[in-house]
């Protein structure tokens, strides 16, 4: 069975005192085995789903040569460089109901967008670029139409046996068009994944409880809420546990027998009331790491073991207590391990490069991640400043920013002037 220790001893120079960000995403990449189940779903259940095997489009789409104009369609070959040309037109297609009589050279017939091109006829005039003669003719003024245009052929968009979607490719509303468009009712999944959380502390009250000296709401199983249902995995949520060990344990227990994985907030960072770091290591495989990044040094990471040992381990992230470090760790390492875990193919958060308004402190040694907000400059390129205090208690500032800059592991301050890169929450937060 893989270990903590033997994933550590396969990583070159491992230190699990202070590890970098990058060294982190190695580990996790080794740790995190994707889900194999698979089920067959509806199309309208299977948006934020993964393929589970590839689509392989059983038709060509379009299924046949079709205008992609209300006009006329006639032969190219009819077209005569310099001079306008005269069509005698000799009957309508529309769309679904192609006409199927012969069409010879100087006819034509009038088409609607989709109807099928009729038999030998491969260009089509836009009604808006043709006239009426006198006699009656469609006249196609002297080279305004090249030979071939305006028609969608075959297969353009797929070819019958080509591979519609990836395996591991998250189903967009364009997917599920794709699909449909292939005459497909439904789709092979894998199945969804199940993510436990809850909060730790003495000090957590819930929002709609009287306010109480010393105490705190629960923002994190807010906040994780969110994040995991964006994500689209299933969530079980088991509220928030003091930090008691005979509760710890229950839920640990509990949320390890219903779940592919838990995430929790809280309790990881050493202080005394943390029992939470002792219970996670008793029930199972657990590193407590120190990662060089702010905000969210501390972080548990391992495996818990279920009381049914048939049923495997459960995947455990435990996350710091403060709220912005919440994010920050579930942005960056939480989501592409469960992305993983789901057999997804690891989706990056947009990167923009943008021009840095102000001075950012950074000491080298640790990835900073600060709270930005992007705005396109009046020359059209982008700018980012903070949203000021960067505290990581301080969730309003994840919500005026529009991103995250991200200051690289070996960077120092950052210059007015300067551009940096920000990772954008559109999709992710
Ligand atoms: P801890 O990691 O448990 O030491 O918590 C660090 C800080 O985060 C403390 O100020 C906690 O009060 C705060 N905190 C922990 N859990 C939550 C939560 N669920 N919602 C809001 N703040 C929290
Ligand atoms: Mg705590």
């Amino acid at each position: 069975m893989t270990t903590l220790t033997s994933i550590a001893a396969s990583l070159p120079a491992f230190d699990s005192q202070d590890m970098s960000v990058d060294a982190v995403h190695a580990f996790l990449d080794r740790m995190i085995a994707p889900v194999t189940d698979t089920e067959s779903v509806a199309l309208t259940d299977a948006l934020g789903r993964v393929v589970a095997e590839a689509v392989i489009s059983p038709i060509n789409v379009p299924p046949h040569d079709n205008s992609a104009m209300d006009g006329f369609a006639f032969r190219g070959a009819d077209l005569a460089p310099g001079a306008p040309l005269l069509l005698e037109c000799v009957g309508t297609a529309l769309a679904g109901h192609a006409w199927a009589g012969e069409v010879r050279a100087g006819q034509c017939v009038r088409i609607m967008t989709g109807a099928v091109m009729p038999q030998g006829l491969d260009t089509v005039a836009p009604i808006e670029r043709t006239t009426t003669s006198d006699d009656g003719r469609i006249a196609i003024a002297a080279d305004t139409i090249r030979a071939g245009a305006n028609r969608r052929r075959a297969g353009e968009d797929l070819m019958q046996g080509g591979v519609a979607l990836a395996q591991g490719e998250r189903i967009t509303p364009a997917a599920l068009g794709l699909l449909a468009s292939l005459g497909l009712a439904q789709v092979r999944v894998f199945r969804r994944l199940r993510v436990a959380y809850f909060s730790t502390g003495d000090e957590i009250l819930q929002p709609g409880e009287a306010p109480r000296e010393g105490a705190v709401y629960d923002s994190n199983r807010y906040t994780l809420f969110g994040l995991l249902a964006r994500l689209g995995v299933q969530v079980v949520d088991f509220g928030a546990v003091a930090d008691q060990p005979d509760l710890l344990e229950a839920t640990f227990r509990q949320a390890a027998a219903s779940a592919d994985a838990i995430i929790t907030s809280g309790g990881v960072s050493g202080g005394d009331a943390d029992h939470t770091r002792a219970l996670m290591q008793r029930l199972g495989d657990v590193a407590f790491w120190r990662i060089a990044m702010r905000p969210g040094r501390p972080m548990a990471v391992g495996w818990l073991d279920r009381d049914d040992a048939a049923a495997g381990r459960c995947t455990l992230l435990g996350l710091p207590g403060n709220p912005v470090a919440v994010m920050v760790t579930f942005i960056a390492f939480v989501r592409p391990a469960l992305q993983r875990m789901m057999g997804c193919k690891p989706e990056s958060p947009v990167m923009l490069r943008a021009v840095c308004t102000e001075t950012l402190r950074k000491r080298p040694g640790r990835t900073e991640y600060q709270r930005g907000i992007v705005t396109p400059a009046a020359d059209g390129s982008l700018e980012v400043r903070t949203t000021g205090h960067q505290g990581s208690g301080v969730l309003s500032s994840m919500v005026q920013a529009n991103g995250l800059i991200v200051l690289p592991h070996d960077a120092g301050t950052v210059q007015p002037g300067e551009a940096v890169q920000v990772m954008m929450f559109d999709g992710v937060i």
